[in-house]
């Protein structure tokens, strides 16, 4: 099969008013700082070259996962292959309770990441998880740091990423962003980033990118990791559905992944791909359609466990 081919099922969305065709399908780096538990780096370097021949072309990583170990092992497997890819990092976040959203640590924590991912310049820049910054600080010095990156070339567009919806709508509104990150707010388990997020970003033409479609690990086989924040509720909602598909001989992950990819604005849905058996399993899925009656069914199954949320940063938003 010529790579045309093999490319010929994957679809490109462009991000928001970015001149960016984002692939429907983006990989997210974050386990590749260990944080699912440690990966086998090898399998997860032909994992990320895979996923490149296979037509994804959106990287997504932070500082923040596995403290630089991701940025470091992602700089790595994209030697000779960064002009393939849309690059995304992130900054303001560099450890469980280590955040610094200044104008200072932006320009510094750049030059650390572009040195880590070996290249000389980002195609996205992102304040990673904002709701744990000061809001004004974000608005009035953080965003107007990363413009100025952005006029300098550095960078080509930037943007925030976050887990409570309206804070993000509420910060874009007030700072012009070219894209934001949301997460663990659009999947089988949760739909409400669709409330005010979505509308807001297409109003705006903000560019829109979905994270967690497992539901960071939650809507797997494997279960979620010990540090997920959801409550046991939701973790036994999906070990439920888990069975119910297993007995009909079916996979959650891969009907919960299909499921976020038929969201009509998100231009990318991000999913950690740390092995070649998930890029495939991944991948394929762009042949396959979702069947309505059957997410019906695993709705009511996880019916105690839908739509629950979890304080995040330091707003009630
Ligand atoms: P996820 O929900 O995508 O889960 C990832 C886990 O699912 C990994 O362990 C992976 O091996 C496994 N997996 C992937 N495909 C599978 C399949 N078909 N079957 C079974 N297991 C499968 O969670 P995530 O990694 O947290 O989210 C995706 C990406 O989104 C991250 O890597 C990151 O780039 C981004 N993200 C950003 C933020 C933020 O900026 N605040 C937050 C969350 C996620």
């Amino acid at each position: 099969m010529s790579a045309n081919a093999k490319n010929q099922a994957m679809e490109y969305r462009k991000l928001g008013k970015t001149e960016l065709l984002v692939s429907l399908i983006g990989y997210g780096a974050s386990p590749l700082g260990d944080v699912y538990g440690a990966i086998d780096s090898r399998e997860a370097e032909m994992a990320a070259h895979l996923a490149i021949d296979r037509g994804v072309n959106f990287f997504d990583v932070s500082p923040y996962y596995g403290l630089n170990l991701a940025e470091e092992r992602l700089g790595q497997y994209l030697l000779g292959r960064r002009e393939k890819v849309i690059l995304a990092t992130k900054c303001g976040r560099y450890g469980l309770s280590d955040f610094d959203f200044s104008a200072k640590r932006v320009v510094t924590s750049l030059e650390e990441s572009l040195r880590r991912l070996k290249t000389d310049y980002l195609d996205l820049f992102q304040a990673h998880d904002v709701e744990f910054g000061d809001v004004s600080q974000v608005i009035h010095e953080t965003i107007p740091a990363m413009r100025k990156l952005q006029e300098q070339g550095k960078v080509r567009y930037i943007g925030i990423t976050g887990y409570p919806p309206k804070l993000l709508a509420r910060i874009a509104g007030q700072a012009p962003v070219d894209t934001i990150l949301s997460y663990c707010h659009y999947n089988l388990l949760v739909t409400d980033m669709d409330e005010v997020l979505t509308p807001f970003a297409e109003s705006q033409e903000i560019g829109l990118i979905n994270a967690s479609a497992l539901h960071m690990g939650v809507l797997t086989e494997r279960g979620g990791p010990d540090w997920h924040p959801a409550p046991p509720v939701v973790h036994e909602a999906s070990r439920n559905a888990v069975e119910f598909c297993r007995k009909r001989g079916l996979n959650l992950s891969k009907i919960a992944l299909r499921f976020c990819l038929d969201h009509p604005y998100v231009s990318s849905t991000l999913i950690g791909m740390p092995t070649r058996a998930n890029v495939q399993a991944n991948l394929a899925l762009l042949r396959e359609k979702t069947d309505p009656e059957l997410i019906r069914e695993i709705l009511a199954v996880m019916a105690p466990g839908l739509n629950c949320v979890w304080p995040s940063g330091r707003t009630a938003e």
